[in-house]
């Protein structure tokens, strides 16, 4: 595989992680609804996306909270009660994306 000319800065390189980790979960969901194409059952939206910081061991880890579609999200969508879940716990911090401001559940 040729080599990948990619910038040598952490914002640019993050960025491409984002893209890459979004196109990921696009082709996968295009894989899995191509191989059982039968139609899905209704789910509770999964509207938000969390994004954890790296935090030392014992230190308040921060999520920063997306919109699902938000193009610097990464992880897994998850749903109110999830976010909401996430908040209360202990050691733990959720703040809003500047980016697309979402409302909290
Ligand atoms: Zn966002």
């Amino acid at each position: 595989m040729p080599e990948l000319p990619l910038p040598d800065d952490l914002p640019r390189l993050y960025t491409i992680r984002t893209l890459l980790l979004t196109l990921l979960t696009t082709v996968t969901t295009a894989i899995e609804e191509a191989e059982d194409p039968r139609p899905r059952v209704a789910k509770v939206p999964r509207r938000w996306c969390i994004t954890w910081r790296r935090a030392p061991v014992g230190h308040t880890r921060v999520g920063v909270l997306h919109v699902a579609d938000c193009m610097l999200a990464t992880g897994q969508p998850v749903d109110a009660r999830t976010v909401q879940a996430e908040r209360r716990r202990e050691g733990r911090r959720i703040e809003r994306c500047e980016t697309c401001a979402p409302q909290l559940p």
